[in-house]
């Protein structure tokens, strides 16, 4: 097992003991993509959206060259008009290309295929799924044995290319990632991603409707709504956080893929014009918002997608990835699209019939057109992910070797009180301490077990400090600060716990 391997599984373990995630319905075996977040993660992740939600909508950062602009919120239903996915394109478009194992029967997004081939034109391929590094050892294995070559010396015997760039025709010369004969993977077909349902009590194709596999469209839908009834004018930004489902085809690496998740969008209205300062604009306030969080710059990896990436409509795309324990490749936490006015249009079209119905008229030069759009497109669990695996930090040389390095802002708990012992007047000292704190901050009382056990408990919690109410707070007022981070103590006066966390905690 490889040392990142062993830190994901390690990270898994924690979450599920301590009660940061769990398996959706696991006292049924559980449902495959689907997750649950328990006492700890669900305060993490209200946390992310309340920061998200203060920083992007009711505090936003001051535009480029001291721009004016306004961000107000909505919170749309997740069903809508099937029309709405028709016009954005995802009826007919969302799917991605999927390849099927006939031997398996397991099923694989054809980008998500890598394979590894040998100078020989007619010899076997081995595939892999590209960031599984269990799956590309075991294909590497099996193409060192094919080709009578030691693993290590096999990427001089051999290149890995991905599945896109293979022509069907040689399909037939492909080992499957777990199959054991050669030539068992179909061609790519398109797989719609959305979920369906019916709308009240007839199932026919007139009741079909979609779980949205997307929050931006809702946003969409009710631009003219939000510019009739407030007094945003361009530019402005509206802003939602809510559920998104897809029906993914392989979910896994934890939550990182999900059939459930839930999404932070931003849909940031412009004139053309100005589209690029703001493209630039949204990119570096998401990057920078991400580091303000604790997510180191050298994890942290803005990337900008190529010419031939780009969606036809759009001039720009930057991919704010991580670097996951779980892949040696950085992976998405959020998209920044330019999206020029191709979604306006395309609802305008749909609804009213007209391209430019959802037009706008600069007060200034009186000038008609349609904004553009900057789409900053977050998911809440994966920065959950990141958040918990930046966090995560092992010393085993102390007594409690795993402990949560959470940004004060996203600590699931700012603090802890604890009376050394549950008597000799020390619950008495300790309870209006912990009373006083908590009426500002999320902060826990424990009187039980070891001191070293509480420690132990609230380090892995991610709790910065704890304070502890001793033989000694009776004689000369103070009490123990005990640090999170690197577990020193100091001692402090009992009446200045509240200020020193406001202090330290930046809160
Ligand atoms: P990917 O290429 O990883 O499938 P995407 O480019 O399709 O992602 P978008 O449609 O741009 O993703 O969605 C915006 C954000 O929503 C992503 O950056 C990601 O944070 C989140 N997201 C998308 N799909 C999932 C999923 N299956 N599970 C969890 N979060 C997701």
């Amino acid at each position: 097992m490889s040392k990142q391997t062993d830190i994901m599984e390690k990270i898994v373990a924690l979450c599920r003991r301590r009660g940061f995630i769990f398996g959706s319905s696991e006292i049924y075996g559980g449902i495959g993509g689907f997750w649950d977040y328990g006492p700890l993660g669900t305060e993490l992740k209200r946390n992310i959206k309340d920061a998200w939600w203060f920083d992007m909508v009711q505090n936003p950062p001051p535009g480029p060259n001291g721009t004016e602009y306004q961000m107000v919120g909505v919170d749309c239903s997740i069903i809508m008009n099937p029309k709405v996915w028709e016009a954005s394109g995802h009826v007919g478009g969302f799917s991605d290309p999927m390849v099927d194992c006939k031997e398996t029967k397991s099923r694989y997004r054809a980008d998500q295929l890598s394979v590894i081939q040998g100078r020989d034109a007619d010899g076997q391929m081995f595939a892999f799924t590209s960031d599984d590094e269990e799956s590309e050892d075991k294909a590497r294995k099996k193409a060192a044995k094919y080709f009578k070559v030691s693993v290590e010396e096999l990427s001089s015997a051999t290149s890995v290319v991905p599945l896109d760039s293979i022509d069907v025709a040689a399909f037939a010369r492909i080992l499957g990632p777990d199959a054991k004969e050669v030539g068992t993977l179909t061609v790519p077909r398109a797989f719609n991603l959305m979920f369906e349902t019916y709308v009240g009590a007839l199932q026919d194709s007139t009741s079909k409707a979609y779980l949205r596999p997307e929050t931006a469209q809702g946003i969409f839908a009710n631009f003219k709504n939000v510019m009739d009834s407030t007094r945003v004018k361009i530019p402005f930004g509206i802003a939602q956080i809510g559920k998104a489902f897809r029906n993914e085809i392989n979910p896994r690496n934890y939550t990182f893929r999900s059939r459930e998740f839930e999404q932070m969008e931003i849909e940031f209205f412009c004139k053309p014009d100005t589209s690029m300062m703001w493209y630039e604009f949204w990119r570096d306030t998401r990057l920078a918002w991400y580091e303000s969080l604790g997510i180191k710059s050298d994890k942290l990896r803005p990337r900008q997608q190529g010419e031939d990436e780009l969606a036809h409509y759009s001039d720009a795309c930057t991919d704010i990835e991580y670097l996951f324990p779980f892949s040696e490749e950085t992976q998405e936490l959020e998209g920044v699209a330019h999206r020029g006015s191709f979604d306006l249009n395309a609802h305008g079209r749909a609804s009213k019939g007209k391209e430019d119905a959802f037009a706008v008229i600069d007060d200034a030069t009186k000038e008609r057109f349609v904004p553009h759009v900057i789409e900053p497109s977050a998911g809440v669990d994966r920065f959950t992910l990141a958040a918990i695996t930046e966090a995560y930090s092992f010393d085993e040389n102390r007594a409690s070797p795993e402990f949560m390095k959470f940004h004060p802002r996203l600590a699931p708990i700012k603090a802890a009180v604890f009376p050394l012992v549950a008597k000799d007047g020390m619950p008495e000292i300790a309870e209006p301490i912990f009373r006083d704190i908590k009426k500002r901050m999320p902060c826990q009382y424990d009187a039980k077990q070891s001191i070293g056990k509480r420690y132990a408990r609230m380090d892995e919690a991610g709790t910065p400090f704890c304070f502890t109410i001793d033989g000694q707070t009776k004689d000369d007022g103070t009490v123990t600060v005990r640090h999170r981070d690197d577990a020193s103590q100091e001692r402090i006066d009992k009446s200045r716990c509240v200020e020193y966390l406001q202090d330290k905690l930046g809160l």
